[in-house]
Order: structure tokens, then C-alpha cells, then sequence
């Protein structure tokens, strides 16, 4: 196939559906890790079509979701000061600290910028030698190379006044914490086909070996999704448990070592606390010891931050599979896209806001 619409056929999404309704005989409970899965699944209504034995459970792959507390705090510090610049891309300003979030910020006088590349604030920064710049280094292994070329960019130009506030967060070490979880549900994964374009698949082999979980890398359009399906209900159903790719077109067992020598070049691996799961050890990456001079933390010094969750918000069970976002008692009612309580019905990769925009039916009907 070569065009997006092909990979939305109709009459091949009904084929897929057909040939999964065919060989399953039992209950199936599959997590997709990616929340841009979760997205696609539920805005092409496939979850709803999918035969009743197969339940879908939403995975902790949403970046913006899985930012702590602490760090949306010490943003939010960081980016009241009047010497400083705060750059971000736009979800993270929509997401509630413990008293407010960045676009109040903004709101009463902040200088907080939405950028699209993390080079967008080096460029900045050099256009404002009068400020400190700060760039908001969240997410995946997808975001980390470009985030890494722009501290490597700073450094090569003598830029003295940017500086990142990283929360990087890696997918295989949450894959392990959610299967060795005394209520874990999860029998098989769809891995996320971004994450492993930059990081190949090498590390999921020992993961499916150990936890005896089928994990099949898997894209995003319907076909994909339904291929990545298709791929793990056949693993599940003669007991197989291996690590597959479903999504070759982009993905290669290695990944890219290319991205993957930035990211090494730049950051290290660290302990990262995930918001509403906690501390997963060596589930980060934060600036090696060769860049500590770009940590905003360390230059603005909100290292100790005391945080308020709102009592309301169940985010880290539905992040790992515990619950459904219309299970939280808080949706739709004090929880809203409009007033989101938490990151999930937030993030465009949110499992909540998935629900509030495509699948609202499930509680009202
Ligand atoms: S619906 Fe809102 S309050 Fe409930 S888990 Fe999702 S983000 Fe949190």
C-alpha cells in the first residue's frame, strides 16, 4: 500500500475484523501502550466493532499524561520569573499543576511561548540575550533526539542563556512495572510504532520471554491497528508469546542508530517518577554529566516543590490499565476538556479526552 486511504479501506478493515472475529474462542485483554492508538481506535470506532471477547485497555503512552506533578510545578515556578522565556509545546500548558497551569501563567503576564521544535527556542534565545530561555523536555523516546540536538545546537553555539527542563520517559521499563503488578489485567501489548522507529524492537524480546506477553509493534491507521490486532490475537490463541513487527514500513529491529547516538550523546539513564504511577527505577533519561550547565532545574533551583493532586482524579489506574476513563467518577461531570481535573482528558494522546470526544455514548448513552 502506498496511500493513507488504503490503509482506511473500508472492505479491508472489514476483512481484518472478519479474519480477528474468526480465531478468537476466548477472553482477550490487549493494552495498546500509545495514546495516539487509543485516539485512532476510538475515532474510527474500531474498538466497538471489535468481537466482544476482546477488550482493549489504554496503555501509559501519553507524554503529557505521564509528566509529574513536581514537573508541571517547577514549570509553572520557572516561568513566572520576569527574566525568563518559557517554551513548550502547546498541550503542556493546559495541564493543571497543583494550583494552576502555564496558560494562567501567561494569563496574568508570563512570557510562555508555544513552539513546534525545541531548535524554535535556541533560536529564541539567541534573539534574546536578555532572557533566559527554558525549553519543556517532555516525553518519549519520539521526542528525545530533536530535544538532544537542541542542547548539542546550544552548546555548539555558546548559547549561555537556554536551558531544558527534561522529563524524558521510556516505554519498556512501564511495559515491566505493568506486568509485574499483582492486578495487572494485560495479556499482550500493541508496542507503539513511533517509539520503536527511533529504538527498534531489540528491547522487547526479553520482555515478552519473561511475562510470556505477546508484544507486536503496531502503526496507526486502521489497517495497522487491526493488522497489530490480528498479529496478537493469533500469539494469544496458540499461546505464543514473541516480540513481531506489524508496522515494517517504518520500523526496523535496530531503530534508528542515528537518533539513538543523539540521544546518548546527550542524556543519560535515570530514575523518573511517572505522574500517578510513581518512581519506575531507570525509566528516564535526564542530561548526562557533560550537560548539567542546560538543566533548568538546577539553574532556577525548584528542585524541592510540594504538590496537591486533585483527590478526584484516578489517571494512574486508567494509565495502567486498571480502569476506563468513564469508570473515574470525575468524567464529564467535574472533568472536562473544557475544565480537565487531570493530563488525560488534556493531552490530544489522553485516554480520557479519547473518550470525551469519541465515546461519550458509553455513559450517556
Ligand atoms: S476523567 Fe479527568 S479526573 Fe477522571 S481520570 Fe480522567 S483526567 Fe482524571
Amino acid at each position: 500500500m502506498k496511500y493513507i486511504d488504503e490503509y482506511r479501506d473500508p472492505a479491508k478493515v472489514k476483512a481484518l475484523l472478519d479474519e480477528i472475529e474468526s480465531i478468537v474462542t476466548r477472553n482477550w485483554v490487549i493494552m495498546e501502550i500509545c495514546g495516539g492508538q487509543t485516539h485512532a481506535f476510538l475515532q474510527h470506532g474500531l474498538d466497538a466493532m471489535l468481537p466482544p471477547e476482546i477488550e482493549l485497555v489504554h496503555g501509559p503512552g501519553c507524554p503529557v499524561c505521564v509528566t509529574p506533578l513536581e514537573q508541571i510545578d517547577r514549570a509553572i515556578a520557572i516561568a513566572t520569573r520576569p527574566d525568563v522565556i518559557f517554551t513548550s509545546y502547546g498541550d503542556m500548558l493546559r495541564v493543571p499543576g497543583s494550583s494552576k497551569d502555564l496558560f494562567a501563567v501567561r494569563a496574568q503576564g508570563g512570557n510562555v511561548r508555544i513552539i513546534y521544535s525545541p531548535l524554535e527556542a535556541v533560536q529564541i534565545a539567541e534573539a534574546n540575550p536578555d532572557k533566559q530561555v527554558v525549553f519543556f523536555a517532555i516525553g518519549f523516546e519520539t521526542t528525545a533526539p530533536a530535544n538532544a540536538m537542541a542542547v548539542l545546537q546550544a552548546r555548539n553555539k555558546n548559547i549561555k542563556n537556554f536551558s531544558v527542563l527534561v522529563s524524558h520517559v521510556r516505554v519498556p521499563p512501564a511495559m515491566e512495572v505493568i506486568l509485574g503488578s499483582t492486578s495487572n489485567r494485560v495479556q499482550a501489548f500493541l508496542a507503539a510504532g513511533h517509539v520503536c522507529a527511533v529504538m527498534g524492537f531489540h528491547e522487547y524480546p526479553p520482555i515478552a520471554e519473561k511475562y510470556h506477553v505477546p508484544i507486536v509493534v503496531t502503526g496507526f491507521e486502521p489497517i495497522d491497528l487491526l493488522n497489530g490486532l490480528l498479529a496478537v490475537v493469533k500469539q494469544l490463541e496458540s499461546g505464543n508469546a514473541v516480540a513481531e513487527n506489524q508496522y515494517q514500513r517504518a520500523v526496523k529491529f535496530e531503530g534508528n542508530e542515528s537518533a539513538q547516538r543523539t540521544i546518548r550523546s546527550v542524556f543519560q539513564s535515570t530514575d523518573r517518577k511517572w505522574r500517578g504511577i510513581g518512581i519506575i527505577p531507570q525509566s528516564g533519561w535526564g542530561l548526562s554529566p557533560e550537560f548539567q550547565e542546560f538543566d533548568a532545574e538546577k539553574r532556577f533551583e525548584v528542585e524541592n516543590i510540594f504538590t496537591q493532586e486533585s483527590s478526584l482524579c484516578i489517571a494512574g489506574e486508567i494509565l495502567q490499565g486498571l480502569k476506563k476513563p468513564f469508570q473515574c467518577p470525575a468524567f464529564g461531570k467535574q472533568c472536562t476538556e473544557q475544565s480537565p481535573l487531570g493530563a488525560p482528558m488534556v493531552s490530544a494522546e489522553g485516554a480520557c479526552a479519547a473518550y470525551y470526544r469519541y465515546r461519550r455514548d458509553v455513559i450517556y448513552g
